[in-house]
């Protein structure tokens, strides 16, 4: 199998959300931040197929047909968050949903094109809104590009230039490869296993890997150098875990690494 600019199907988005809502029940202590996915990636789900559809019935000559879809869905999201998310970003999906649209343009153009930096530390609430919109766009406009993939062994996503939110080991003859997923336009590529993604450390001796009882294919994977960390999601020990929901879903372990001193290399859709 070599790597490939995979769009995420409609079927791998239903299995998804499917596996959010069997891990909400699963785990009590995940199911409200499940169910506020759940509802984010209903809504994701919808634009991906008007974003497709739009794109397939105006001609690539006329400009980036997507657009005005965009620009639409955006209050029909605003209103979704405002009716579902807990408080505190309920108010500010309320505030943005009354602020004139040419400032929703500057904050979705402003999250767009920063590569990363700006959102590393999403403590800007509008702009963990902006992210979670724009997702399925990013995945849409990455899926349509041709990336050259094999032999890319850059830490950085190569559409996006994102920092990876986690890493996915897939099964490889005896073993398993590791891949980063990048958060946003869910670009998955090789990297090898013993390198920090996030300051290149190569010291196998300041790269220690934890795991929990609870999560016995989720490596805590942390850098000691950088201070960094990232889960990474072994499909070869569970074959029905889904990397993104499964990341979102092991909260534990976040509070384990963060009391220890770590901080995340990238926060995930829900910003933690
Ligand atoms: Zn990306
Ligand atoms: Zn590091």
């Amino acid at each position: 199998m070599k790597p490939h600019n995979r769009p995420v199907t409609e079927s791998l988005r239903q299995q998804r959300i499917r596996r959010a809502e069997s891990l909400a029940t699963q785990y009590p202590f995940a199911s409200q931040i499940l169910s506020f996915y759940i509802q984010i990636a209903r809504f994701q789900q919808d634009l991906y197929g008007r974003l497709e559809a739009r794109s397939a019935a105006v001609s690539p000559t006329s400009g980036p047909p997507e657009l005005p879809e965009l620009l639409s869905s955006f209050p029909k999201f605003l209103a979704l968050i405002e009716k579902q998310a807990p408080a505190p970003l309920a108010e500010i999906a309320r505030d943005l949903s009354h602020a004139p649209s040419n400032s929703w343009s500057d904050l979705l153009n402003n999250v767009w094109s920063s590569p990363g930096e700006l959102s590393d530390q999403p403590t800007d609430p509008a702009e963990f809104l902006a992210v979670a919109f724009l997702q399925p766009y990013a995945e849409f406009v990455r899926s349509r590009v041709p990336l050259q993939l094999e032999g890319y062994s850059h830490a950085l996503c190569p559409f996006c230039s994102r920092k990876p939110a986690l890493a996915v080991l897939r099964p490889l003859g005896d073993g398993a490869r590791r891949n980063l997923l990048c958060g946003f336009c869910l670009c998955e590529w090789e990297f090898r296993r013993i390198v920090c993604p996030g300051c290149d450390e190569k010291d196998h001796a300041k790269l220690p890997v934890y795991t929990a009882e609870q999560f016995p294919y989720i490596r805590v994977e942390c850098c000691d150098t950088c201070r960094t960390y990232l889960k990474s999601i072994d499909l070869s020990k569970n074959g029905l875990a889904d990397p993104l929901v499964d990341e979102l879903a092991s909260i534990p372990l976040d509070l384990w690494a963060q009391e220890r001193g770590y901080s995340k290399l990238k926060p995930n859709l829900l910003a933690m």
